[in-house]
C-alpha cells in the first residue's frame, strides 16, 4: 500500500485534520459563485438580468413540422417551435435551434488554475473563469445550482463578446480561458470563438466539464481546447442514473477522445460517503483509467461537502480519501491527489521516479516548484502536462 509522504511544510496528521475542520465552509463557500463579483474594470460592465442573446446553433437537425432535434449531447432533445431543451439554453425558432447564452456569461471571475483544478498546467497561473445559466445534469450534489439550474432570463448576465472575453484576460494577465462552474459545452459555441481567439495571443482555453457530450461537437471543440478537466463521477450507470440524471457511457467515450485528440486532461472524483466511495468501485475506476487512458492521467479524488440536495449527509471523511489515493496508486497511476482538502500532502506532485516532490501545494498557492522545462529536477523524468505556453 502506498503512504502519502509528509508536505514537506511541517503539517503533520494531526494538524491537516484540524484544517480540514476549518476548511469545510470555506471550501463550501468558495464554491458558491454570485454574477457581479468580478473585480477591477470590469465592474463598470454592464450586467443585466435576464439578458439573452442568440446564435444558430450547427448542431441540430431539423425535423418534420417544424420540429427539431439537438444533436450537442446525449440527450438528444426534440423540441416543437417556441420550446427548450433540457439545459434550458437552447430553444427552437421557427424549426431552427439557437443557443441562447452565445456571449453572455453570468458568472466571471480571476482564480487560481489550481481551482478549476487544473494541477498539470500552468501552475500559480491566473484563469479567466467563465460560465453561463443552465446545464444538461442536475446533480444533486451541484456546488453551483443557482446558476446551473437557472434559466438565462434568471440570472444577471453580463453582454460580453468573445473579442472582449480575451481582453479582459490579457488585462488581467491571465495565461488560460476557463469554461467552467456549469456545464460549460451546453455554450460550446462561445468556447470555440474564445479558443479561436485565444491561441494567436498565446493564451490557453481550458475547461471543467462532465463530459456529457456527443463526439462530433467534442471533436470541433478539441480544434480550439487545450485542457480538459473532466467529472468521472463514478464508475457505474447505476449512479450516473441516481445522482446527476445522466448517463456514464458518454463520458467514457469522452475521455477516450480527448486522447485521442492529444488534449491535456485530468479527472476529478467527488467522493461522496456512502454513494461512490466503496473501494472496489474507487479501483474499478481507476484500473478504467489505467487501460483505457494510461498511468499518467492526473486523477482527483476530492472531497464531498453537504449541499443542495444532499445536504444531510456528512463531508467525506479524510480517511475515505487517503484510502482511494492509496488505491488508486496500487493500481498503477502515477499522479493522484485529493482535493478540497486545503493542506493534505495528497496536493503535492511527487516524481513517480525518484519520489521528490517536484509541485508543493497547499490549498491553491503553489510552495516550490522543482522542475526544469517540464522534467523532475532531481532525476530528469518527464512530467505529464503544460508548463509552458507555445
Ligand atoms: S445540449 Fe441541451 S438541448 Fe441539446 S440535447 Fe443536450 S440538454 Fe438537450
Amino acid at each position: 500500500m502506498h503512504e502519502i509522504p509528509s508536505t514537506g511544510t511541517g503539517m503533520n496528521r494531526r494538524s491537516f485534520l484540524g484544517a480540514c475542520g476549518g476548511c469545510a465552509l470555506a471550501a463550501a463557500g468558495a464554491q458558491l459563485f454570485f454574477p457581479g463579483v468580478f473585480r477591477g474594470t470590469a465592474d463598470a460592465m454592464e450586467i443585466r438580468k435576464g439578458f439573452i442573446g442568440a446564435r444558430l446553433s450547427p448542431y441540430f437537425t431539423a425535423l418534420s413540422g417544424g420540429r427539431v432535434r439537438c444533436e450537442l449531447c446525449p440527450r438528444r432533445c426534440e423540441t416543437e417551435k417556441g420550446e427548450r431543451g433540457y439545459c434550458r439554453v437552447r430553444e427552437n425558432r421557427d424549426g431552427k435551434y439557437y443557443s441562447l447564452v452565445f456571449g453572455n456569461p453570468c458568472a466571471v471571475h480571476v482564480d487560481p488554475v489550481e481551482k478549476k483544478p487544473f494541477f498539470h498546467v500552468l501552475p500559480s497561473t491566473a484563469s479567466f473563469s467563465i460560465a453561463t445559466a443552465g446545464c444538461n445534469f442536475d446533480c444533486k450534489f451541484c456546488q453551483n445550482w443557482e446558476i446551473s439550474q437557472a434559466s438565462p432570463e434568471d440570472t444577471l448576465n453580463y453582454d460580453f463578446s468573445p473579442e472582449q472575453v480575451v481582453e479582459k484576460a490579457l488585462e488581467y494577465r491571465c495565461a488560460s480561458i476557463a469554461s467552467t462552474y456549469v456545464e460549460p459545452t451546453i455554450f460550446i459555441e462561445y468556447m470555440i470563438e474564445i479558443g479561436k481567439l485565444a491561441r494567436p495571443k498565446h493564451i490557453l482555453n481550458v475547461m471543467h466539464s462532465n463530459g456529457y457530450i456527443n463526439p462530433g461537437p467534442l471533436d470541433d471543440l478539441c480544434d480550439h481546447l487545450d485542457a480538459a478537466c473532466i467529472d468521472l463521477k463514478g464508475i457505474t450507470e447505476q449512479y450516473y442514473g441516481d445522482m446527476t440524471e445522466g448517463t456514464l457511457a458518454p463520458v467514457l467515450a469522452t475521455l477516450k477522445h480527448l486522447r485521442r485528440r492529444s488534449v491535456h486532461t485530468e479527472i476529478v472524483n467527488l467522493v461522496i460517503p456512502g454513494k461512490n466511495d466503496d473501494p472496489e468501485r474507487i479501483k474499478e475506476l481507476s484500473r478504467w483509467v489505467l487501460g483505457e487512458l494510461g498511468p499518467e492521467v492526473p486523477v482527483h479524488f476530492s472531497r464531498f461537502y453537504p449541499l443542495y440536495k444532499l445536504k444531510s449527509l456528512e463531508p467525506t471523511p479524510v480517511t475515505t480519501l487517503e484510502r482511494a489515493w492509496s488505491a488508486a496508486r496500487d493500481v498503477g497511476l502515477k499522479f493522484v491527489y485529493i482535493g478540497n482538502l486545503p493542506g493534505h500532502p495528497a496536493e503535492n506532485t511527487l516524481c513517480p521516479s525518484c519520489g521528490r516532490v517536484v509541485i508543493e501545494r497547499v490549498g491553491y498557492s503553489i510552495k516550490k516548484i522543482s522542475m526544469n522545462d517540464g522534467k523532475c529536477a532531481g532525476c530528469g523524468r518527464r512530467i505529464p502536462g503544460i508548463w509552458k505556453v507555445a
